[in-house]
């Protein structure tokens, strides 16, 4: 991909009063690589942002990862690292461990891990040994890749036996659950998935978990973020650990997060350092505390509510143009749905789409053609949207041009980069 010199100055104008005088400064040193961030963020504010993962994070984290904190080694945590000068990057920790349990009413808080999949890997090493049982959500019904998959460290060190969800509602099979957790004894149980769009019943898996004497893991990793906001079931509760990511529907910088309970602080703080990771990422760890900060205001639970109200009426959108949509709807910000009615399948969906600027993701859907037949669904979210401002009276159209670009129809690019024109991720100066 190659960059013009007018893209650079077309918005070096504004991204100078987005994100402060340091970008100018690397578009000076290395007009190379500037080049490629200004158009990124173009491309981020041209389209629609629907990958169920994805958010637009504010320019107060942006600034906390750009810090001085990123010079940081600090192996350890506070008050026992093996380096020196970690006087302040001790506070900062403290304060994300402090605003991450009290927004989440945990006991004890891990800020360290480097992504959602670290926070998982570092829950399994605390808990489990390998050649040890694991029931999760199998990966063709929503399983994530670190619930079992062949081609992930937890399929090769772990015995993963996979649940699902009923074929004709959708919904997980909890009977099933219980006979597989009766079967196989596991000695824990993961809830959590890249795909279900309905809460989870935490109690329930609690209860299958107790009789099979399991440990109960909550993957949170994509509601964390509404549970933050108070527009979802939590899970801290009911599960012995939750893991999570910062940057989904929490809208933090990219990064992992272990909540858990007293009594596993030390095995959950000993897996994640030494035993998976080394030095903290400080400047992250920052931009975290940043992100817990924001979603404990009162704006932040009316983003979530109107990100979840906003799915459903997406969802709705997307039904009445003939998706079948998976379970009839959603409780999340997350919707799967089946497209092969449009008469395309999942990967021609993304790709229409894409040449629209609707970015979305396909996806394997419940008791879909199995691999290498290609996927019938797409995955998508409306966290980003959200954030860009966008409402209930806007889901329609963007059902209406995402069908449209399914139908290759050339207005639907149009539509949706007006739609974006008209809620820009980030609208305001900051610095003069
Ligand atoms: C996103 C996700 C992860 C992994 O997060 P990364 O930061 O990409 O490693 C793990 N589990 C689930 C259920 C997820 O949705």
């Amino acid at each position: 991909m190659s960059v013009t010199a007018a893209q650079t100055t077309r918005t070096t104008r504004t991204t100078r009063a987005q994100w402060g005088p340091d970008f100018d400064l690397l578009a000076r040193q290395d007009p190379e690589l500037a080049g490629l961030l200004l158009a990124e963020l173009d491309r981020q504010s041209a389209g629609l942002q629907l990958i169920a993962a994805e958010n637009f994070t504010s320019p107060a984290v942006l600034a906390a990862l750009g810090s001085p904190l990123a010079n940081k080694y600090a192996e350890g945590y506070p008050g026992a690292r093996h380096h020196g000068g970690c006087e302040l990057v001790d506070l900062a920790e403290r304060l994300a461990v402090e605003r991450a349990t009290a927004l989440f009413g945990a006991q004890h808080a891990n800020v360290q891990p480097h992504s959602g999949s670290s926070a998982v890997l570092a829950a399994y090493a605390a808990l489990l040994r390998p050649g040890d049982t694991v029931l999760a959500m199998a990966l063709p019904q929503g399983g994530h890749l670190t619930h079992g998959s062949p081609a992930n460290f937890s399929g090769r060190w772990f015995d993963f036996v996979g649940y699902g969800v009923d074929r004709a509602t959708g919904l997980i099979d909890y009977d099933r659950v219980a006979d597989l957790a009766r079967e196989h004894r596991p000695k824990a149980i993961v809830c959590g998935s890249i795909s279900y769009p309905r809460h989870p019943d935490y109690a329930a898996f609690r209860e299958i978990a107790d009789d099979a004497g399991a440990y109960l893991i909550a993957d949170a990793a994509h509601p964390i973020g509404l549970v933050a906001g108070g527009a979802a079931p939590s899970p801290v509760p009911y599960a012995d650990v939750v893991c999570a990511t910062t940057h989904k529907v929490l809208r933090g910088p990219r990064g992992g997060l272990i909540l858990c309970g007293a009594d596993l602080a030390d095995r959950i703080d000993r897996a994640v350092f030494p035993f998976t990771q080394g030095g903290a990422q400080m400047h992250t760890i920052a931009a975290k505390a940043v992100a817990f900060a924001e979603a404990s205001t009162p704006a932040f639970a009316a983003y979530a509510q109107q990100v979840v109200a906003n799915a459903r009426a997406l969802a709705e959108g997307l039904a009445g143009e003939g998706l079948v949509v998976t379970t009839g709807s959603t409780d999340t910000h997350l919707i799967t749905a089946d497209v092969t009615p449009l008469g395309v399948d999942g990967r021609t969906a993304r790709g229409r789409c894409a040449a629209a600027r609707v970015v979305l993701d396909t996806c394997c859907l419940p008791h879909g053609p199995e691999p290498p037949a290609p996927p019938t669904g797409v995955r998508l979210g409306t966290a980003a949207v959200t954030t860009q401002g966008m409402r209930e009276a806007e889901m329609p159209r963007i059902a209406r041009l995402l069908a449209a670009a399914l139908r290759e129809e050339p207005a639907a690019r149009a539509a949706a980069s007006e739609l974006a024109a008209e809620f820009p991720p980030y609208p305001k100066a900051h610095s003069g």
